[in-house]
């Protein structure tokens, strides 16, 4: 496919898309009932599915039975970090080998033209970025990712906090599922807010920013305050009148999700045309220029309501730098 119909690519060799971003469209004025309507397929397929998907299937085949769930263990807790770690391992390593290794698709539709594995660096462990987002994210952040379904598990096991059934609930039950992407737009835009501020960027948050150029493994680089702040998303299940298996799906929609940030192309050509939409652009520009785009690709435009959205084009920079330019002038009295 031509990546050239769909965008530019500037004298480095970044490609950029020519559409702008845009927020969702039940928050663009004037109403278009149309929009609406064509964009409802995507807020499911393929991603929020194939979340759904892998939750149902560790509810099936991977979280132990309710009386096991009630007694904590390092037995059941090591097993869920190996089955967890393994998936991502499949997951995430997957589109590593395909797209950043073997390169199948060159660097069609890819946001930034150098592959990280090219650029050596002294911020990162052994100065490879690589090893570095792979190492932390199995040694830091799926630990802690299983640590938050440890507790919320054995809290609803427990009967610690109501546990809805389907059947006497499914209105409600449905109305939060739905719901959950928007809950982790909102929860990973404050976090995140929180954690640019100050000496909580400075020693926690940087860790993440290392990555200029993210590529999958980037994803779940984090310091452990921040891999255990984001996945906590799932605990608001404990909060909320809920169910174990949609606690399960939030923690999955964050682990599994924090991969769409960070693929580095606008679409993976599954076949040449079988191209993917990954809603990677919106938080690349975050990596790239760092006081934009906080929260997701505008589900809960909290970024335009606070002034922070970059919808890539040129009056997108324009207001950054007006803003950045209003900042340091306040900063300097
Ligand atoms: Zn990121
Ligand atoms: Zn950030």
């Amino acid at each position: 496919m031509d990546d050239l119909s769909l965008g530019t690519r500037n004298k480095r060799g970044d490609w950029a898309p020519t559409a702008p971003l845009e927020v969702a469209p039940f928050w663009q004025r004037p109403l278009s009932l149309r929009k609406v309507l064509a964009w409802v397929p995507g807020y499911f397929w393929p991603w929020n599915l194939f979340h759904m998907a892998t939750a149902l299937a560790w509810w099936a085949w991977v979280v132990p039975d309710q009386q096991t769930l009630k007694t904590l263990s390092w037995g059941w807790a090591l097993y869920l970090y190996a089955v967890n770690a393994a998936a991502i391992f499949l997951f995430y390593g997957g589109i590593e080998l395909f797209w950043y290794v073997v390169r199948k698709q060159g660097n069609r539709f890819k946001y930034n033209a150098k592959f990280p594995g090219e650029q050596p660096s002294d911020v990162f462990w052994f100065k490879s970025q690589n090893l570095d987002n792979f190492l932390r994210s199995f040694l830091v952040s799926i630990p802690l990712w299983t640590l938050v379904e440890v507790l919320f598990l054995w809290v609803f096991a427990n009967g610690y906090v109501p546990w809805l059934s389907w059947q006497a609930h499914w209105p409600w039950l449905i109305a939060l599922t739905l719901l959950a992407p928007a809950l982790h737009e909102v929860h990973f835009f404050c976090i995140h807010w929180l954690i640019h501020q100050g000496v909580l960027y400075k020693y926690v948050h940087s860790v993440h920013h290392n990555s200029v150029n993210p590529s999958p493994w980037s994803s779940l680089s984090m310091h452990p305050v921040e891999a255990f702040l984001y996945h906590a998303v799932a605990l608001w299940h404990l909060v909320l009148p809920s169910n174990p298996l949609l606690a399960l799906f939030q923690l999955h929609l964050a682990g599994f999700g924090a991969v769409n940030g960070h693929i580095g192309f606008d679409r993976l050509e599954l076949t040449e045309d079988m191209p993917l939409t990954t809603h990677a652009y919106a938080h690349y520009l975050h990596h790239k220029y760092f006081e934009v785009n906080y929260g997701g690709d505008g589900l809960i435009p909290l970024d335009r309501w606070f002034g922070t959205w970059h919808d890539g084009t040129k009056a997108g920079d324009a207001r950054m730098e007006a803003r950045f330019q209003r900042k340091k002038a306040k900063l300097n009295g």
